[in-house]
């Protein structure tokens, strides 16, 4: 039996004035699972992610999370129900330091310091690179230990659905790989993943569903495997 849905999109729309970026999508994430959006550039993945974290205000259709309806909600109460995006461009604070960032994740929580500092421990377990380098300056950081960091801060925010942009943008093959392993990982700690990727062979290999998203449409959808396998897929993005 499938797991139960934690966000649910119905018909969303999202515009830049006179422009239709997302014209009219429907998808669901369940909970515990990793979920991938694929397509090409300007199709309107990014769109559709700030449009989640309340960051896009110019839209319609609905959005439930946990049940509620969250499509009119600020993103700051968005982020506090468990709903967070890690930082695009991996946009840390260069001249503050590791740590700080870390601790940065977690200003907007309100339980007790205990559970902060185990979730601080725990973040550190995932990226002992960060570890490794706590006090030093965040700008120190190779681009893959920034990306870590980034992911490292969301996780400070204690999320139920953890959103990503394009985590493997610019980095070396090899770090990607570091990277998506540990998205998995974190998956297995119980946390529901959205991944935007235009790496689309390995997103799918590492999702358990995955949307195809063209022009602001989704034009096919299912289980990862299934896509991976599908000749529409394999002739536009897995070069036949
Ligand atoms: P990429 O991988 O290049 O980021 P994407 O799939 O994430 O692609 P979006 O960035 O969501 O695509 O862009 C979707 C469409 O919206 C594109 O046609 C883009 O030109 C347009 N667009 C994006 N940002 C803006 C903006 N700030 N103002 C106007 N149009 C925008």
């Amino acid at each position: 039996t499938a797991p139960p849905s934690l966000l649910s999109v119905r018909d969303l729309t999202v515009r830049y004035g006179q422009i239709e970026a997302v014209k009219g999508i429907t998808l669901e994430l369940r909970e515990g699972e990793i979920t991938t959006l694929v397509g090409a550039n300007g199709a309107g993945k990014s769109t559709t992610l700030l449009a989640l974290s309340g960051l896009l205000r110019q839209k319609t259709g609905q959005i439930r999370f946990a049940g509620e309806d969250i499509s009119r909600l600020p993103p700051h109460q968005i982020v506090a129900r468990g709903l967070v995006q890690v930082a695009e461009g991996r946009a840390i604070l260069t001249t503050m330091s590791v740590r700080e960032n870390l601790e940065l994740g977690a200003y907007t929580r309100r339980d007790d310091e205990a559970r902060i500092r185990q979730d601080f421990e725990q973040v550190l377990g995932l990226f002992p690179r960060l570890k490794e380098r706590l006090d030093g300056f965040a700008g120190n950081l190779s681009g893959g230990e920034q990306q870590m960091l980034a992911i490292g801060r969301a996780l400070m925010a204690r999320p139920r659905l953890l959103l990503l942009d394009e985590p493997s943008m610019g980095l070396a093959p090899i770090i990607v790989q570091d990277i998506f392993r540990t998205l998995h990982q974190i998956n297995q700690q119980g946390i529901t993943i959205f991944l935007v990727e235009q790496n689309v062979r390995q997103a799918l290999k590492l999702a358990h569903r995955g949307y195809v998203l063209e022009n602001g449409l989704i034009t096919l959808h299912g289980k990862a495997d299934t896509l991976a396998r599908d000749p529409r897929v394999l002739q536009a993005y897995l070069g036949g």
